[in-house]
């Protein structure tokens, strides 16, 4: 009952109740006891006692409790007290213990979610040095392996040299592949990229990607294209180079997990308020289960096809940043055997 009340409420409380039990002791004195206390006597013992224990509890609660809030304030604020706390001290009519009381709660809860912050955060990097130290592995040990075989005599072997060097120098450019993402990924994640967003017109920049393609989709036999429709220009707003590297990421993708004789289709389609971008190919597809992880960190369907075509496992996921970053979004739609088909969104001038 008393949680919910004012300093002054249980000042006064305290003071009628010191002041009813002297009044029932006087009453009890006069009228039992036949006592010769006159009855003004009685009036001004009653009302005055009342008085000062009002004034004495008055005192107390607010030196008492100003000192325990005090301390509370200290604990839960790692901020020093503020000067108008001390100056004002408590407020007497106002449910002190409740206010704190809540406050002591919204601290206990944010503390909680810190510590889940910390502790997701904690497992985040465990798994993340784990994933690396595990991506890295594989190249460093190839490369090592190969050069001791032509420390070891191979050297001397001309054919066995020249397999060996080719095969290190492939695992070199894996190695560099994987830090080169893995610096794109942690400047996304640290919100390093500060987009420069302009208007331009999307198809064209699909051009410039199909372009910078074009010797790797000849050699894998891979026919590169547009959907129809596509063959007006589609203005869009975001980052331009950010956008490039989406779309050599999908594109690329679409080559190394192509059929050879097979194609890949860029299409883009009028979403009202955005401009819905699809990379389309009819390699070997995506069984649905691996599809909500195709976008995590080092996930691959295929291990080997992804390790074979020099894939770091990130290109997906940078992707997925760079979209976020812009607040956009990033689909697939895909079919073992048939083909996938990935959809990003951009915000339409
Ligand atoms: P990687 O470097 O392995 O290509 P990505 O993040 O780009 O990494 O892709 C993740 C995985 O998703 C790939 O390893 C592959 O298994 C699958 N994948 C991506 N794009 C395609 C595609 N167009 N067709 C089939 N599988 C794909």
């Amino acid at each position: 009952m008393l949680k919910n009340s004012t300093p002054r409420e249980i000042a006064l409380l305290a003071s009628l109740t010191i002041g009813g039990a002297i009044l029932g002791l006087s009453l009890l004195l006069k009228v039992v006891l036949f006592s010769a206390v006159s009855w003004f006597a009685i009036g001004v013992m009653t009302v005055g006692a009342t008085g000062f224990s009002y004034l004495v509890v008055l005192t107390y609660l607010d030196r008492y409790i100003y000192r325990k809030i005090k301390l509370i304030y200290k604990t839960i604020h790692s901020q020093k007290i503020s000067t108008d706390i001390k100056k004002e001290g408590v407020d007497l009519d106002q449910p002190i213990i409740d206010d704190v009381e809540q406050e002591v709660e919204e601290w206990a809860e944010n503390q909680q979610i810190k510590i889940q912050q910390y502790e997701r955060f904690a497992e985040y990097r465990r798994r993340y040095v784990g994933d690396i130290s595990h991506e890295l592995k594989t190249p460093i040990f190839n490369i090592q392996g190969y050069l001791h075989t032509l420390l070891e005599g191979g050297y001397y072997d001309e054919k066995i040299a020249m397999s060996f060097l080719k095969k290190a120098a492939k695992n070199v450019d894996r190695l560099q592949t994987i830090v080169e993402d893995l610096g794109a990924i942690s400047r996304l994640e640290s919100g390093e990229l500060i987009l420069d967003t302009e208007v331009f017109d999307i198809k064209d920049l699909a051009l410039e990607v199909l372009d910078e393609v074009d010797l790797k989709s000849k050699e894998m036999k891979i026919e590169l294209g547009f959907k129809p429709g596509a063959d007006t220009g589609f203005l869009v707003e975001a980052d331009r180079e950010s956008i490039r590297q989406v779309l050599v990421n999908l594109v690329t993708n679409s080559l190394k997990y192509g059929n050879p004789n097979g194609s890949t289709k860029i299409g883009f389609y009028d979403m009202d308020a955005y401009i819905l971008c699809e990379v389309a190919d009819n390699g070997i597809g995506i069984p649905e289960k691996h599809l909500p992880h195709v976008f995590d960190r080092f996930y691959r369907v295929d291990k080997s096809r992804s390790r074979q075509k020099g894939g770091s496992g990130l290109g997906l996921a940078i992707v997925k940043h760079i979209l976020e970053a812009h607040q956009q979004t990033i689909n697939v739609r895909s079919s073992p055997g048939l083909g996938s088909t990935f959809g990003i969104t951009l915000a339409k001038a």
